[in-house]
């Protein structure tokens, strides 16, 4: 009996559920809510407007003269009471398009009651934008792109808003997407540049999330390049989060610690394959004096001839020749680090000369005492010379201390709570 009035209720509840939907069908495709208008220009903003002025919540066309992929919008309110995914799927929406959407973005089924999602509805059934009134203070805008959604997230703050793009798909497509609208170029090197510093760019992968943090201190709708400044990025990839945020004031970008993020990786002297004939070593025994005595770099074997390249920015501090060493070059980094090259065929720099990471500096050789041709390199830490397969990043960190960091942090805890 029990089991009957509980499938009983259970019918009742379908039944119900069903005439939900067909009432809402009805009222979404009815003609009087079919409202028109010209739109010479599809800005958000405007639209809006519009929408707020006439009252208009169930559906609007709009028809756009120019541009052959028309137009509509819906607008979905929790108070319909029907889940996300069956409001867009009574409303004729791809159903490809609902589940990319609902897999990238799954926070849009967690909605708050009445709050209201605007679609924009291309003609051929897919969703080109949303606008997500989160509160007062809060608006998300998805774009489509490729059936792939980028979230802007625009939140006021004291004369000014806060803007964070973010996206699971693929670094370049995204960065070229924002490039187009968003931030100018210059920008653009700053991002691929501090994304390479905080994590490496060519391991990234669809499915990671990259947000871009950027101020403007104008309009909410009008996203101008010119008003926007980037502040930060955040990267999450297998699991782990990097940072780079920058404080008014100050050119550096610096993570969650309030380190600057703006040192450089070194590359390594030679370019290729890497043969290691002797180790790093405290206590090696000389092959040449055969007693046991520090080896204080990495011995790579190379022919005779091999460009050698500067592995860091910095100044040439000596060029010369020692009866060991041969001919060699000591180049300072400007931050205690040391490097010197050995053995060499011929330098091609001079003393006091500033070069770049990556410039040709020499030419190998196998001069001085040596059992055969190849680069003697060291890495030397303020006096200590250090191992150089173990050294990952050569530039000292900059980090800031006292008030600034506390300043730092407390920007970077504001931020950071308002990226998912
Ligand atoms: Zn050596």
């Amino acid at each position: 009996m029990r089991q009957l009035i509980s499938d009983k209720s259970n019918i009742i509840l379908f039944f119900k559920y069903i005439i939900k939907i067909l009432i809402i069908f009805l009222l979404n495709n009815s003609i009087l809510n079919k409202k028109y208008i010209d739109n010479k220009n599809t800005n958000v903003e405007n639209i809006l407007n519009i929408l707020n002025a006439k009252k208009i919540d169930k559906l609007l066309y709009i028809k756009n003269k120019d541009n052959k992929d028309n137009i509509y919008f819906i607008k979905y309110n929790n108070s319909l009471n029907i889940s996300l995914y069956d409001f867009l799927f009574i409303n004729n929406i791809k159903t490809n398009s609902i589940k990319n959407l609902i897999n990238q973005f799954p926070k849009l089924n967690k909605i708050k009651y009445n709050q209201s999602l605007y679609f924009f509805i291309l003609k051929n059934k897919n969703i080109s934008k949303i606008i997500w009134n989160v509160s007062n203070k809060e608006k998300i805008i998805f774009e489509c792109i490729n059936n792939n959604f980028i979230e802007i997230k625009v939140i006021n703050l004291k004369n000014k808003k806060l803007i964070i793009i973010s996206s699971l798909f693929n670094i370049n497509f995204f960065i070229n997407n924002i490039k187009k609208n968003i931030l100018n170029d210059n920008y653009i090197k700053t991002i691929k540049s501090i994304l390479n510093k905080i994590t490496n760019i060519n391991k990234l992968k669809t499915g990671d999330k990259i947000s871009i943090i950027i101020l403007n201190y104008n309009n909410i709708y009008n996203l101008n390049k010119s008003n926007n400044k980037l502040i930060g990025i955040k990267v999450y990839t297998n699991n782990k989060k990097y940072y780079a945020l920058k404080l008014k004031n100050d050119n550096k970008f610096y993570d969650q610690n309030a380190n600057s993020v703006n040192y450089n990786k070194f590359i390594f002297p030679i370019i290729g394959k890497i043969n290691i004939t002797s180790n790093f070593s405290n206590k090696r025994l000389n092959p040449i004096t055969n007693r046991i005595s520090p080896h204080n770099g990495i011995d790579i074997k190379v022919p005779i001839g091999t460009s050698i390249f500067s592995i860091c920015d910095g100044i040439i501090k000596k060029v010369s020749y020692d009866k060991n060493a041969g001919n060699f070059i000591v180049i300072d980094h400007n931050n205690n680090y040391i490097t010197k090259y050995m053995h060499l065929n011929k330098s091609l720099v001079k003393t006091g000369q500033i070069i770049k990471k990556g410039d040709l500096i020499a030419i190998s050789g196998n001069s001085g005492r040596t059992t055969g041709p190849h680069l003697h390199f060291e890495i030397w830490d303020k006096k200590k010379a250090i191992n150089p397969l173990n050294v990952k990043k050569l530039n000292k960190l900059h980090k800031l201390y006292g008030n600034k960091k506390i300043e730092f942090i407390k920007f970077f805890n504001k931020i950071n709570s308002y990226i998912d």
